[in-house]
């Protein structure tokens, strides 16, 4: 597989750029609604049942937001220093159907299944 050219890096770049402030966006939002539903919690002194579970759900979508947005800056990071585009468990180069749908993609389909499965 040929290395990603200049012009397809630029694009993954812009679209990393472009993950990192709907992620931003998305996060501030959440923790918005987060603090907002504490306020209520505190009101409603104990009968708050259903606001903490969905200030619980809020805090769970912001983790994954964070954890999303740290791995976009790893990619962007990756961008730089040249190792963009290949994957950090085999060293091979990731498919670009999968940069397609997953710009900040960090290791190749077969890698990820291995993380997955437990046996990396
Ligand atoms: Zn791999």
């Amino acid at each position: 597989m040929k290395r990603l050219s200049a012009k397809e890096l630029e694009e993954h770049a812009a679209r990393l750029r472009a993950m990192l402030v709907l992620l931003s966006g998305d996060i501030d939002r959440l923790e918005e609604e987060a603090i907002g539903e504490r306020g209520i919690q505190i009101d409603a002194s104990g009968e708050g049942g259903t606001d903490s579970y969905s200030q619980e759900f809020s805090l769970e979508l912001i983790q994954r937001d964070e954890s999303t947005m740290r791995e976009v800056l790893e990619a962007l990071d990756r961008v730089k220093n040249g190792s963009y585009g290949f994957c950090e468990g085999c060293q091979a180069p990731i498919g670009k159907e999968r940069l397609k749908h997953m710009p900040h993609a960090r290791n190749c389909i077969a890698c990820q299944r291995k993380e997955e499965e437990g046996l990396a």
